[in-house]
């Protein structure tokens, strides 16, 4: 990730179609089972702009938060949450689970770690 889907979702489907890395999926479509939207962190490229498209979209505050960048430096994260059945990572045929070592994603470097860990509103 990138950014994180949170309760406060109300399944309005409206960051689906706006995602350019189609990283997002409805509560259907859940590889966790949760009953809300749920982002591939695996796709999710934090797209450039004021706001990422998804957040921009969302009719809901505080639905969209911020996750820890899909690099290697936050490996660990990720796997535990894949484990923890937080995220489900996708796995690849030959290169296995595509977790952030294996296939790192662009983010924005300007959102600090701190808001990232506090998992803070993409919009203010
Ligand atoms: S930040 Fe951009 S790439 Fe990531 S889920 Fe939202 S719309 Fe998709
Ligand atoms: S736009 Fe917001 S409320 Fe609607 S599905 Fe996406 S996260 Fe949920």
């Amino acid at each position: 990730m990138a950014v994180k889907i949170t309760s406060l979702c109300i399944n309005c489907g409206s960051c689906i179609e706006e995602c350019p890395a189609m990283a997002i999926v409805g509560a259907e479509d859940s590889p966790i089972g949760a009953d809300i939207t749920y982002v591939k962190p695996e796709k999710c490229i934090e797209c450039e702009g004021s706001e990422p498209r998804c957040a921009a979209a969302c009719p809901s505050d505080g639905a969209i938060v911020w996750d820890l960048p899909y690099i290697a430096e936050f490996n660990d994260y990720y796997v535990d949450g894949h484990n923890k059945g937080i995220y489900k990572i996708r796995e690849h045929k030959t290169n296995g689970i595509m977790f952030p070592a294996v296939s790192p994603k662009p983010f924005q470097a300007s959102v600090s770690i701190d808001k990232r860990q506090n998992h803070a509103n993409v919009i203010e």
